[in-house]
């Protein structure tokens, strides 16, 4: 037993996974198609995508918002445990990325659930706001450029409701938040972001060791 938590031996690893994941066939195909990508260390890890899956059921969630599509495994796991109604704004820079992530969409008959917006998410969620939209959102997920993780953050709880959540990944970025030797602009964003939500009294959070580190806050 152990009451610290539990690191996972690649044996160990594959056995939650063995005995957890049910991922399904449009996710598999997405998943390993991304892995012969270039960027394929920016895709979120299957059963992070399960667990937030799982979150947007536990919330009831109707409408949904992701900054950070990239090839679009989350935001698929989003789509398909949102209800037929249910929708997810899903923004993303890079237009190479998106076409893939449409396709699997596509492929997963989900393309309706998702209106993706092409372009800068600070300008995306600052349209939003702009729209009123501020206090309509159930469940965010925050996967984009670091140094801008603060700003995100700052929209995406403007844009939830009293009682939403927002999932922010990378938050251990690898282990490198706690090496001094590490300066570089990503890490010492990521540190400012953990610093700051730590000490944020309009959320509840929960650091979750899953995947690459994933911060929950959930607006009170
Ligand atoms: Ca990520």
């Amino acid at each position: 037993m152990s009451n610290q938590t539990l690191p996972l031996s690649p044996e160990l690893y594959q056995y939650l996974l063995r005995v957890s994941l049910r991922e399904g066939s449009v996710l598999r195909a997405l998943r390993e198609e991304t892995a012969a990508h270039a960027m394929a260390r920016m895709q979120i890890a299957p059963e992070q995508g399960q667990f937030m899956a799982l979150l947007v059921k536990l919330l009831g969630a109707r409408r949904c918002l992701e900054v950070g599509v990239f090839t679009g495994y989350s935001a698929l796991a989003i789509a398909e445990a949102l209800p037929e109604a249910g929708e997810l704004v899903a923004c993303e820079l890079n237009a190479d990325y998106a076409r893939i992530a449409l396709r699997h969409w596509q492929a997963a008959g989900v393309e309706e659930r998702i209106q993706l917006r092409l372009g800068s998410a600070r300008d995306s969620l600052d349209a939003l706001l702009a729209q009123g939209q501020a206090g309509s959102f159930d469940f965010a997920f925050i996967d984009a450029d670091k140094p801008a993780y603060i700003e995100y953050y700052e929209r995406v709880l403007e844009l939830l409701r009293p009682g939403g959540l927002v999932a922010v990944d990378n938050v251990l970025w690898g282990g490198s938040v706690i090496d001094e030797g590490e300066q570089d602009e990503d890490t010492v964003a990521i540190r400012a972001f953990n610093e700051r939500a730590s000490r944020d009294e309009r959320v509840d959070i929960s650091l979750v060791p899953i995947g690459d580190g994933l911060l929950l806050a959930r607006k009170r």
